[in-house]
């Protein structure tokens, strides 16, 4: 909990000391399993169960409620997972896509280099020289076993088109949801008559055959990306919406219920740069394992575009009528995680509190990402009345959000369920609910209940919806 001292004095604590607290109540109930379980389960890989999938449905929702429906100069795309490979070969996604690789030359394990002990932090230019783990005198974490010297891995699944599988044939599963954006610019661009600067924004999934996957959902071979590239004229105008994004994309999260001392960004040193970037910024969070991305801003400059057109021979050039020029947009992206965003929202929504000598666990997670609205639970199940009425409000709250019934337990029981899994709201109906038409409406966060007529329950759910995601 968040009373763990952290060891850098200027550092914050995570909502969470342990992260089996969050993997644990995920599965118990139904959050995210690990996928393929009865078959003791494939590595990097994770199911999102009957909360998980309406958890994540609905950050992807208020990511694109923000990013497209709100805005006038962003459209979004689905673009295919499968694309064709030259697309590869153009983004430089086939010559230089990979993560330094070290193995053990007795365990034949194999190793990020940047994540074995002793070689955090380490630059760039560190992580391509030959020579750095007889350097750094590093070995196999596992049995102390020597180590190779490093070589680049290629982070992409390759698979075959067709029924023939010979090199032609060869195709990749995306790594990223940005090159649908960019070869589809021109499409985009002249249905939609956008005119610079605009946006494309894209929520789906990509494939990366991560060499040390982990920490839960944080890290999947296979996982969803919220990504979105703002064209812009060159130079001057790329770095001004850098400058507006970077803010706007950290202040989603907080509007959505991150805690904003666990929040900050981390600019990437020249070294780090990918090799389209000329400016990236992380938008990082304190996770229980440490400070790491949640999301990259990056100006992208005129590569993309310009390349595509290089390799493809079909200009992506925006005419500008105000000066009757023909330019190259610039992109400046924004990258996020449907998965990373999913975990940040639950960590951080994460309390234990004692509650009359008991504790009370529950998720704070703002009402809009909440799988459930509202539960609508009897006091006493064995009068039908009190049933019959539980279930008439219920079907008159499903037909607007996400609203559930519950009678398996006693009511103390039912709340601290619900708690558990961020149920802003409760519906109570008791006997006196069949004299005088009321119900109890319990508040998940201050505990507090209130006595409301039952034809005004939908509405004051509903308002209550809309006032926090105005907030
Ligand atoms: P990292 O440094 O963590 O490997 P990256 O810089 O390669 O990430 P980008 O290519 O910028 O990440 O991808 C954009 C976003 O997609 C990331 O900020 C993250 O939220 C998400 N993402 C990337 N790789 C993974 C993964 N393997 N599992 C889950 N989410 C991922």
């Amino acid at each position: 909990m968040t009373d763990t001292p952290p060891a850098d004095p200027d550092d914050v604590a995570p909502a969470v000391a342990e992260l089996d607290t969050i993997v644990s109540l995920s599965k118990r109930r139904g959050f995210i399993f690990p996928s393929s379980e009865i078959y003791g389960g494939i590595n990097a890989v994770w199911d999102y169960g009957p909360l998980g999938v309406e958890l994540k449905n609905n950050v992807k929702r208020a990511w694109w409620r923000s990013m497209v429906q709100e805005r006038d100069d962003i459209v979004g795309l689905d673009a295919g997972i499968l694309m064709h490979p030259q697309v590869w070969v153009t983004s430089g996604h086939v010559g230089s896509f990979s993560d330094p690789l070290v193995e053990c030359q007795t365990d034949h394990r194999r190793f990020r280099l940047d994540e074995l002990p002793g070689a955090e932090g380490l630059s760039a230019t560190d992580l391509q020289d030959p020579g750095i783990v007889e350097r750094l005198g590093l070995k196999c974490p596992v049995d102390g076993g020597p180590l190779s010297a490093p070589r680049r891995f290629n982070l992409m699944f390759k698979t075959f088109m067709g029924p023939v599988e010979e090199d032609a044939s060869v195709i990749y599963l995306r790594p990223e949801t940005a090159q649908g954006s960019y070869v589809n610019f021109k499409n985009v661009q002249q249905s939609s008559r956008k005119k610079l600067p605009f946006g494309i924004a894209q929520i789906g999934k990509s494939f990366r055959n991560e060499i040390s996957p982990g920490n839960f959902v944080f890290r999947m071979r296979e996982f969803e990306q919220m990504e979105m590239q703002y064209f812009v004229r060159p130079e001057a105008e790329a770095a001004a919406a850098f400058e507006d994004w970077l803010p706007a994309r950290r202040a989603w999260y907080e509007r959505f219920g991150v805690t904003p001392s666990r929040l900050r960004l981390r600019e990437h040193a020249p070294d780090e740069l990918a090799h389209y970037a000329k400016k990236a910024v992380d938008v990082e969070y304190r996770f229980p394992f440490g400070w790491k991305e949640l999301e990259g801003v990056h100006n992208r400059g005129d590569f993309d575009l310009s390349r595509h057109s290089e390799a493809s021979g079909e200009t992506l050039e925006y005419f500008d009528q105000a000066t009757n020029e023909h330019v190259i947009p610039w992109v400046v992206e924004t990258a996020a995680g449907a998965d990373r965003a999913a975990f940040t929202f639950l960590i951080d929504a994460y309390r234990e509190e004692e509650v009359r000598g008991e504790t009370r666990v529950s998720l704070a997670l703002h009402p809009d990402l909440a799988p459930y609205k509202v539960a609508v639970l009897p006091l006493l199940k064995k009068r039908p009345e009190i049933v019959t009425l539980c279930h008439a409000i219920k079907t008159d709250l499903q037909r607007h959000t996400m609203a559930v019934y519950d009678d398996t337990a006693a009511i103390g029981k039912l709340y601290r369920r619900q708690d558990e899994i961020g149920t802003p709201w409760c519906i109570t109906v008791d006997v006196d609910s069949l004299d005088d038409d009321a119900v109890t409406v319990r508040d998940r966060d201050t505990m507090n209940q209130e006595r409301i007529p039952v034809e005004g329950v939908t509405r004051l759910i509903l308002d209550r919806l809309d006032a926090a995601r105005a907030r």
